[in-house]
């Protein structure tokens, strides 16, 4: 070690951010004995917990139960005549406010029990294996490490020209409180965060306006689910999504204005005033004030650049005892791909080598219904194939011919799954469908240990359950092996 033995350390590992990542991370080392520090300037639990998944599925939650309550279409095909449906928005709010808060407090008590120290305040990089914290009221202490973790997550992008003011234009940040609902809302995005915004406005009664600017909505999904999922989500709902179009300047107020030009010939379009907005267009990384200069470390668009380790990385070589893991990293921003990163990144702390696998990290949107994905898109499988001389397989398993899904008059959905057509590799799958989000671990599981159809199309699925649809594309799969 070109360091001086762990004893003069104040910590042998010091965490900087406790989003999802960060707390893996800090929970992991200190249950295996490290002497750890994690240092938080906000809420304990970052983004997923307080801003995220957390308090955004709680709604989901109560507007998808009014969602289904609502649809007497649906319910009149069970025999059911329910009265009109009534909610109390503060009410659901409170769901979603008391969850985070019950989350947070269980994710900082086990922290504490693991024996981690917290330390409040803002952390930076002071030079290699130091790390400086200034409180809240001021006071700055540097301590140092043997190990240094940067888990700075990601604040919501919003592109220039966009001014928020929290109340009628806001990011996810502000849209998870439920303030109030707006009777017209146009959501700015039509990623996986606009997407289930869109599922919470429509269902407790708002029209919605999406406004993407990439040619079609749904850029980041399987052309296929993304065609099959827009029938029930968006055109199915009171939304009017517009592609191709971008808000050049959205001014807040009553009303708000926004101003739409084409994206291609930035060509004026129309001005809506609307009576609020949703800005949904991405995340940027937290690391503009970490100091990184102090360690030479050159971040890529505010990404810190790191390998499968989650080393961080100067000039493509590591940099010893730093590591980052993440949303600050870029890669797949979820909380579950920055948990692993954590537990990869400890592990290799604690000498145990491990490399973090991302073509087995499973995505998932939850709508109602859910859409979900693991592994490559087919884009990237035909490259791929086309580079390692291989013919890929494509099959497709629909919903409409499931057990379960047609008893529950849910049966709109489909399956895709990516594969070797030689070896029979399981490459990548794409759902659409009641519970695609649960239904993803399972093809997850298969690509993480490199299974073949051969044998997966023999496992015995539980009949009658939604796990048939894989039961069903994996046997598909193995008949049109090569
Ligand atoms: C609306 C929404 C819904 C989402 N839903 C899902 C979902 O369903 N499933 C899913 O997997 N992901 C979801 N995500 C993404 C998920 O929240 C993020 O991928 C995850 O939180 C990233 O974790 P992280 O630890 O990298 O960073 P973060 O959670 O962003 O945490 C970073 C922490 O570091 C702290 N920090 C930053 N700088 C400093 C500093 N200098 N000193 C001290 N502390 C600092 C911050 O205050 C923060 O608490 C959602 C995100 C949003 C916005």
């Amino acid at each position: 070690m070109s360091d001086a033995s762990a004893a003069s350390f104040d910590f042998d590992l010091i965490v900087i951010g406790a989003g999802y990542g960060g707390f893996d991370a800090a929970k992991h080392a200190a249950d295996h004995g490290l002497r750890t520090a994690i240092v938080e300037s906000r809420d304990m639990g970052g983004t997923c917990v307080n801003r995220g998944c957390v308090p955004s599925k709680a709604l989901l939650a109560a507007s998808g139960r009014v969602r289904e309550l609502a649809d007497a279409e649906h319910l009149r095909g069970f025999g059911i005549h329910a009265a009109p449906v009534r909610f109390e928005r503060q009410k659901i709010a409170d769901h979603a406010n008391q969850l985070v808060a019950a989350i947070r407090t269980n994710l900082t008590r086990s922290l504490e029990r693991a024996g981690a120290t917290i330390l409040r305040g803002k952390g930076r990089l002071e030079g290699p294996q130091r790390v400086a914290v200034r409180e809240a009221s001021g006071i700055e202490r540097v301590y140092s490490a043997r190990d240094v973790i940067i888990a700075t997550g990601s604040d919501p992008f919003v592109p220039p020209g966009i001014e928020t003011d929290g109340r009628t234009v806001f990011t996810s940040d502000e849209a998870i409180s439920l303030e109030w609902l707006p009777r017209w809302i146009a959501i700015i995005g039509s990623g996986y965060i606009g997407l289930e915004f869109a599922d919470v406005y429509t269902a407790l009664g708002c029209e919605v306006t999406m406004i993407e600017a990439l040619d079609r909505v749904m850029p980041t999904f399987d052309p296929d689910i993304a065609k099959i999922a827009a029938r029930k989500l968006i055109d199915g709902r009171d939304i009017d999504a517009r592609a191709g179009v971008l808000a050049k300047t959205v001014t807040p107020g009553s009303p708000v204005r926004i101003e739409l030009v084409e994206m291609a010939s930035r060509e004026p379009v129309e001005t809506l005033e609307v009576d609020a907005v949703l800005v949904a267009t991405g995340r940027v990384p937290v690391s503009k004030e970490l100091n990184l200069e102090s360690v030479g470390v050159t971040t890529n668009r505010g990404f810190i650049p790191v390998d499968e380790a989650m080393r961080v990385l100067v000039d493509d070589k590591p940099v010893a005892h730093l590591w980052a893991v993440g949303d600050v990293t870029g890669k797949m921003m979820l909380a579950h791909t920055a948990a692993a990163q954590g537990g990869v990144a400890v592990d290799n702390i604690l000498g145990h080598q491990r490399l973090i696998d991302y073509r087995s990290i499973p995505a998932a949107t939850f709508t109602h219904p859910e859409i979900s994905s693991v592994g490559l898109s087919e884009a990237d499988a035909k490259a791929l194939a086309a580079s390692n001389g291989f013919e890929l397989g494509l099959v497709r398993s629909y919903f409409k011919a499931n057990s379960k899904a047609l008893a529950e008059l849910e049966s709109d959905g489909l399956m895709k799954l990516l594969f070797n057509r030689s070896s029979g590799e399981v490459l990548g799958a794409h759902i659409y469908g009641l519970h695609a989000a649960d239904l993803i671990q399972e093809i997850a599981n298969a690509v993480a240990r490199r299974q073949s159809v051969r044998e997966l199309a023999n496992e015995v699925h539980t009949h009658p359950t939604l796990s048939e649809v894989v039961e069903v594309a994996y046997k598909q799969a193995a008949a049109a092996l090569a």
